[in-house]
């Protein structure tokens, strides 16, 4: 096995217990939509909800009318899948749904609370101190998980870099243009298949490989020694995974199935349901 150069790390739901802190989220989004959309947010939310847990695969966060992470992923998402059903049903079209949605997500982040998993105190100090180079890449604002994460206070934290607003869920096609990183993205095909998830998983995630290539310019290191760590397969791994990084999935207990195969089989891929897992795949002492 190669040796790991570099490691990064999703935020939400991988350092957090992500259906305790969206408690307050998913409150102020639903009120955020009623006062925008009126009684409808109310009367149609419990059949749209059970629409999408009865066929949870069928649908997802949609990002410009493509399912880009599975509805069931987290509460952010499950929340942000039905207000979707809801518009489209009220006749919004594809752009004003988009804008409306990244409204209210961005209204109601800063509300969640702060619900670390018992042991990302420990993996976070234990991944610091290898001196290996650590990043945070999340799709939040930096400002709001670098505050959370004076809150854990892991010793090393000044160590740890936050690269947020990564739009990892954006489908388009990269802006840094060096001619490695051209090439590279010239081999990941639009789509992949996993098992047992009838929709394809698209790729083409450009705003997040310019995420990574910018880590990977400035620590001098290459996808194959790198491990990326997150608690969504299709948002977090799967385009790391076909740029030849080892991949680590930190399951929860609704994490789908499809999901858990999917890291699991990855060649480099792995599976754990608490983030300690984390420190065997970079055969640390947990
Ligand atoms: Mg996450």
């Amino acid at each position: 096995m190669s040796s790991t150069e570099c490691i990064v790390l999703d935020f939400d739901g991988t350092f957090t217990r992500v259906d305790d802190e969206a408690v307050p989220f998913v409150t102020g989004f639903r009120e955020g939509l009623r006062a925008r959309v009126g009684e409808a947010a109310d009367l149609r939310w419990p059949a749209l909800a059970s629409r999408v847990e009865a066929d949870p695969d069928r649908y997802g966060w949609e990002y410009e009318g493509t399912i880009v992470a599975p509805s069931h992923a987290d509460p952010y998402i499950f929340t942000t899948t039905v207000a979707q059903l809801l518009l489209t049903e009220l006749g919004l079209g594809l752009g004003a749904r988009t804008d409306m949605l990244q409204a209210l997500y961005r209204e109601n982040y800063p509300k969640s609370r702060n619900v670390f998993r018992n042991d990302a105190r420990r993996v976070v100090e234990t991944v610091i101190a290898t001196g290996v180079p650590v990043f945070v890449v999340t799709n939040s604002q930096t400002d709001h998980v670098a505050a959370k994460l004076r809150d854990l206070a892991p010793e090393g934290l000044d160590k740890l870099s936050v690269r947020g607003d990564a739009r990892k869920f954006v489908i388009a096609e990269p802006s840094r243009a060096s001619h490695t990183w051209r090439e590279l993205w010239s081999e990941i095909p639009e789509t992949s298949r996993i098992h047992g998830l009838a929709r394809p998983i698209h790729l083409h995630r450009g705003h997040y490989f310019d995420a990574l290539t910018r880590i990977w310019d400035e620590t001098h290191t290459r996808p194959e020694n790198t491990l990326v760590c997150g608690d969504i397969f299709e948002l977090d791994l799967a385009l790391p995974a076909q740029l030849g990084a080892r991949v680590h999935l930190v399951a929860r207990p609704q994490t789908p199935e499809h999901e858990r195969r999917a890291a699991r089989t990855t060649p480099g891929g792995g599976v754990s349901q608490e983030l300690v897992g984390l420190l065997d795949r970079l055969e640390l002492p947990g």
